[in-house]
């Protein structure tokens, strides 16, 4: 029998256990980790709460979830409540399937003022994630600059410009939503350090901006190159630019009080602001051939009163586990970071790709853990780490208490949402009653 414990139950987590599950058949134990009693990582924590359709994925690793080879063990944390070193000794192979969940810091002064946070916490705290839900961003100023020109910024602008009611019926924690309610937020600057022809947003999340009740996207036909250049593009950025192209022409829509900016060629200097953020400084700039971006020598200050940096993430480190600080992910060769050690996801990549590209990034990294041959028999496996959770009064909850949490959640939905997340850990843990 083989053991395999996976650390992280987010996409990656569960691609390589439905992978584990086809390799290995019904000679297979796979344990499932997280910290958090809920499972799914970045589908409940990150894919933004008006994109339900992308969040039904949660339904296959459900499946997963409740084969009778597979376990979840929530609550439990390695690195705190039991070392990596130790989960080494009970399985087989141990599996990093934690994600990138630490954000970039942009290294420009000023960025530690209040009002300044990565898009991790940002989109944590509209998610509900627990540990974001007291984040309170400042939403009382007209300006918000969003830095970066990836999907997870277009994700920060767009739930920043709807409208409530375009909101209820997605599952935003209900504090986002109030708060939301509430906003004075009427400008949201998208900030690329370079132009459209390499910004990494896809198709349907710009054209989503077009369609909101109460915003309008605005991009300056100056920042557009000529388009004789679009031949060039692959199909997929030939798209997007044709949709900011569509914007430039139409202009902003004059009925919709709130505008999203396009501001490419804004590379941020500086935040400025002495209690909390007041504006962002850019330094303007241009793209070289070989698409870089280069200073122009001017300047611009565009007033602000929250700043949302969704310029990528970090893996944390794990003792135990070799890491490569400059690549923020753990070091590893294809998957393989030591012997039994291996990860996956973005642990293993960075923060690049779509849920669906870690189903063969996965299956690939179970590939390797099968060519490795049959492990000596003797390992604990499950016993032996619950044994030692035990002692340590650490309580591990199980999938029947997810089950618990989901269906409170469910019931307690606004009408027309899919449910209300409950966003404090103690509330969750108090609903967790079975054991693993
Ligand atoms: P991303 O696509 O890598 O975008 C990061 C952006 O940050 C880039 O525009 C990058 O600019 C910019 N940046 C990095 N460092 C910067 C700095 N110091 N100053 C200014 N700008 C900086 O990452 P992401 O948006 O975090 O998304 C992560 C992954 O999740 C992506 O693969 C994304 O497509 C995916 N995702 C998908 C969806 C969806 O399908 N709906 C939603 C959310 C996320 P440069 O290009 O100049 O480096």
């Amino acid at each position: 029998m083989r053991q395999i414990a996976i650390i992280g139950s987010g996409p990656s987590g569960f691609y390589a256990a439905e992978a584990a599950l086809k390799a290995f058949g019904e000679d297979v134990a796979v344990d499932i980790l997280d910290r958090l009693p809920t499972p799914y990582g970045l589908i409940r924590a990150g894919v933004a709460p008006d994109h339900q359709s992308i969040k039904a994925v949660s339904r296959r690793y459900e499946a997963v979830a409740k084969d009778p080879r597979v376990r979840f063990i929530g609550n439990v944390e390695v690195g705190r409540d039991i070392a990596l070193a130790e989960l080494l000794g009970f399985y087989d192979d141990v599996v990093l399937a934690v994600g990138a969940p630490e954000d970039r810091r942009l290294g420009i002064p000023g960025e530690d003022l209040p009002g300044v946070f990565g898009s991790g916490a940002f989109v944590g705290w509209y998610n509900g994630h627990p540990d974001f839900a007291g984040l309170a961003p400042p939403l009382d100023r007209p300006g918000v600059a969003v830095i970066g020109n990836g999907n997870v910024a277009i994700d920060c602008a767009r739930v920043l410009a709807k409208t409530t009611g375009e909101l209820a019926g997605s599952d935003i924690a209900a504090h986002a939503l109030a708060a939301l309610e509430r906003s004075a937020v009427r400008d949201v600057h998208i900030l690329g350090r370079r132009g459209p022809y390499q910004a990494s947003f896809t198709l349907k999340e710009v054209g989503e901006l077009g369609e909101l009740a109460r915003a309008t996207p605005v991009v300056r036909p100056e920042d557009l190159p000529d388009p004789a250049g679009d031949a060039t593009l692959e199909t997929g950025q030939r798209r997007v630019v044709e949709v900011l192209r569509r914007f430039a022409a139409a202009g902003p829509d004059p009925a919709k009080p709130v505008r999203i900016h396009f501001a490419f060629f804004h590379r941020p200097s500086r935040i400025l602001g002495s209690e909390r953020v007041e504006g962002i400084e850019v330094a303007l700039t241009r793209v070289d051939e070989a698409g870089n971006a280069i200073d122009t020598g001017e300047t611009r200050i565009i007033p602000c009163g929250l700043v949302i940096a969704a310029i990528g993430y970090r893996s944390l480190p794990l003792e135990g586990a070799a890491f490569d600080a400059r690549g923020g992910r753990f070091a590893n060769d294809d998957g393989r970071i030591a012997e039994r050690l291996w990860c996956v996801g973005w642990a293993k990549r960075g923060p690049s790709g779509t849920i669906g590209t870690n189903r063969p990034d996965g299956f690939a990294v179970i590939e390797r853990i099968r060519a490795e041959g049959a492990p000596p028999a003797g390992r604990p496996g499950r016993a032996g780490l619950l044994a030692v959770l035990a002692e340590r009064r650490v309580r591990p909850s199980s999938f029947a208490d997810w089950e618990a949490i989901d269906r409170a959640e469910v019931a307690a939905a606004r009408p027309g949402a899919p449910r209300e997340k409950i966003v404090d850990i103690e509330a969750l843990r108090a609903l967790c009653g079975a054991s693993v």
